[in-house]
């Protein structure tokens, strides 16, 4: 890997001594509070619709105490569509606008889905991704509507189980027409969790921080006819996402004027309390709030803005002085965008966030992402630590989730052995004398077992299922670098990117890019650790 990046180490220096920190606020607050568990739900919501027209009251439930909402932003930052189109138009955009009660964590929300049917046939139904939704009382649907129709603006039949709102479109929409569904929904953000719940803590609050990780509707992926809903457990992920351009409008109140908003894309500030962000070519649109963040900042020499979120107790006193994991942080933020950039391709957005997080693991979102507290609150000064590994894992996601999208589900180890086996290539670029502890620490010490092209429902437990798709995983990707030389190898995992960006790809693709001859010579590489190799 040095024969790529030998002047990297040359960058890491100037980083570190250029490294700049912005404002700091007054926090003396602790960590989360662990507060009582959430388990997941399926609660069914259904509405069928009796009438060509029924009326609107049906579609409410019987909730009367939300705030008012009007409808999202229309007219020129929503142009309807016709059937003539450009095939440029991105294929969903989502146009939000959300009023936030911070001292309730409650969101009113409006938000306008446009859809480009894709496909060779007419679409008679649609499915969202709901996720709030699997949480008891976090998701509120006041209202469904289906735009220009036969029958004007009127409210489709649909049903909404647990993670999936399937749809009943009124008229058969046909290839290359628009679908526009105007939603209106609260959304009550839960508690961060103990136990494994708050392993999901990246839709939930501490009392220092709220985290909007995978809250509003999304497209679900359409295969053969289907729309995939994988089934929620707690091992692993199972969100199954497509690219959509973004535009969200943000009122916050009830805050201190101290609130800091970490979302990406391009920021307008409004007003005091409001904001306005544009995120194209995103699977989700994530923040974080807080009346307490610090932040520092730096741009990377490819012109990326990298930025830290972190909290006061990020900065650890030590015997040879004061040590700032956001800091430390934010290093590993820029040389991991640069080397991934350089190895994978160009990283799809202007910023990346990073986010000290209140709950024990890191997410990947697209162009955000959250570090575990856990690992800032611990961080001493010594790089051989989680705070370095996970910081460049998530940011390693930006590629291996955010550009290449997989089935998370039933194909885990597409995103998370790539994701795990960046840390490696990223310490043998930059700590090469922890290469060694690197595999003993992150890898040998768990003995991993099980084969890495497993799916999160074959396994009891988040141990089991790391040591099997991460660890299996990274030594699958090494022995495949051994069998095809690193040259060959690297180009390999670039061509992927590339190939899958933007997509939702399988194994096969994949395995696609690889010549007969190198297929021939990783094949008993294939067998060693593929159930399917
Ligand atoms: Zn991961």
């Amino acid at each position: 890997m040095n024969v790529y990046h030998k002047s990297m180490r040359i960058i890491l220096h100037r980083l570190l001594l250029f490294a700049i920190f912005g404002t700091l606020t007054g926090c003396t607050l602790t960590a989360a509070t662990p507060i009582a568990s959430i388990p997941p739900t399926a609660t069914t919501y259904q509405v069928i619709r009796a009438t060509p027209v029924p009326t609107m009251a049906r579609l409410y439930q019987p909730v009367a105490t939300e705030p008012t909402i009007e409808p999202a932003l229309s007219a020129d930052l929503a142009p309807e569509i016709d059937c003539e189109q450009s095939t440029d138009l991105p294929t969903t955009r989502h146009t939000v606008d959300a009023k936030m009660d911070y001292a309730t964590r409650s969101i009113a929300t409006s938000q306008t889905v446009t859809h480009i049917n894709r496909y060779d046939s007419a679409l008679t139904d649609l499915v969202l991704n709901i996720e709030p939704n699997r949480y008891p009382n976090a998701f509120t649907l006041l209202s469904l509507i289906q735009k220009d129709t036969t029958q004007g603006d009127a409210p489709p039949s649909f049903n909404l189980t647990g993670r999936r709102l399937y749809i009943e479109l009124i008229d058969p929409v046909p290839p290359d027409c628009a679908i526009t569904l105007d939603l209106l929904f609260t959304v009550n953000v839960p508690a961060i969790g103990s136990g494994v719940q708050a392993f999901e803590g990246f839709f939930g609050y501490s009392p220092r921080q709220v985290n909007l990780g995978h809250w509003l509707p999304t497209v679900a992926l359409r295969q053969n006819n289907e729309w995939i809903t994988r089934q929620a457990v707690f091992v692993g992920e199972q969100e199954v996402i497509t690219k959509a351009d973004w535009e969200v409008t943000l009122t916050v109140n009830n805050a201190a004027e101290t609130l800091t908003v970490a979302a990406p894309g391009t920021v307008e500030r409004l007003s005091a309390t409001q904001w306005r962000f544009v995120q194209p070519f995103a699977r989700d649109f994530t923040l974080s709030l807080s009346e307490n963040f610090r932040v520092a900042q730096n741009i990377t020499q490819s012109g990326i803005t990298v930025e830290v979120y972190s909290f006061d107790d990020a900065v650890i006193p030590t015997d040879t002085g004061i040590i700032d994991g956001a800091e430390h942080a934010l290093t590993m933020g820029l040389l991991s965008l640069e080397i991934f950039s350089d190895l994978f391709g160009p990283y799809p957005y202007e910023r990346l966030l990073i986010v000290q997080g209140d709950f024990p693991d890191g997410m990947e979102f697209s162009g955000i992402v959250f570090v575990s507290t856990n690992w800032f609150r611990t961080y001493a000064g010594d790089p051989a630590h989680f705070l370095t590994l996970i910081t460049v894992h998530e940011v390693a996601h930006q590629w291996w989730y955010a550009r290449v999208g997989n089935d998370p589900a039933l194909a885990p180890w597409l995103d998370e052995a790539l994701s795990t086996y960046s840390e490696y290539v990223f310490i043998e670029e930059f700590y090469p004398e922890l290469k060694d502890w690197w595999w003993q620490f992150r890898v040998d010490d768990y003995n991993p077992s099980g084969f890495v092209d497993s799916s999160v429902y074959e396994f009891a437990s988040i141990r089991e299922y790391i040591n099997a798709v991460y660890l299996r995983g990274v030594r699958l990707l090494q022995a495949l670098r051994d069998d095809l030389g690193t040259e060959s190898f690297f180009d390999w995992l670039k061509r992927y990117a590339e190939t899958g960006d933007g997509e939702i790809v399988s194994a096969d693709v994949f395995w696609s890019l690889l010549t007969a001859e190198q297929l021939e010579a990783t094949r008993a590489t294939r067998a060693l650790y593929l159930r399917q190799p």
